[in-house]
């Protein structure tokens, strides 16, 4: 199984190598035309603004929404969660608007910018450790949205359908459950 991990801007080599614990081939993508090699894509952490911006440049807009209705999976994390987002609080356009959920960036304030939990995921038998750093929070799900955890109460993971969502970075430990989990959303989907 081939898993891309989209390169722009982020945390990528991390993800390389969790694909690999888990069991996949990690594929750095860069250019759009590399989406036709893989059976999902991972989008990872880093600054959304500027994932965004250079999404629109090199033409990842378009490319991954056709990807996206493909049915093929998409994993996004931190600021990845937030470019997938169909609604991004207190701005007035979000990114790919793939998955119907509303986002809330760097809801943990300032005191917490970063820190790490055990969280309980739905489908994942015992607890994941979690690095927040930054974190954006999920503030409102649709009713076609599986939440997977928690945190405080507040959504930090959740799915739809072939979307996959996590509002920390499950690439930062040795732990590679959740990606071990995105890649049994894939074999579903092929
Ligand atoms: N705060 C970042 C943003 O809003 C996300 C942080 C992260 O990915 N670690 O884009």
């Amino acid at each position: 199984m081939k898993i891309g991990v989209l390169a722009l801007q982020g945390a990528v080599a991390e993800h390389i190598r969790m694909l690999g614990l888990a069991g996949a081939e990690g594929v750095v993508i860069k250019r759009t035309e590399q989406l036709q090699d893989i059976d999902g894509i991972v989008i990872p952490g880093g600054e959304s603004t500027t994932i965004g911006k250079l999404m629109r440049t090199y033409g990842f807009i378009d490319a991954l929404r056709e990807f996206s209705a493909q049915k093929k999976p998409i994993f996004g994390t931190c600021a990845g969660l937030i470019v997938v987002a169909d609604r991004i609080a207190g701005q007035p356009e979000a990114h790919l608007q793939l998955m119907d959920i509303t986002v809330a960036r760097n809801a943990f304030g300032r005191q917490r910018e970063s820190f790490e939990t055990e969280l309980a995921i739905d489908g994942i038998d015992e607890k994941v450790r979690a690095v927040f750093i930054r974190a954006p929070l999920i503030e409102e799900v649709g009713p076609g949205v599986q939440v997977l955890s928690t945190y405080n109460g507040q959504i930090v993971a959740a799915r739809e359908g072939h979307l996959l969502v996590a509002s920390f970075h499950p690439e930062l430990t040795d732990d590679c459950r959740m990606h071990a989990y995105f890649l049994e959303m894939v074999k579903e989907s092929r």
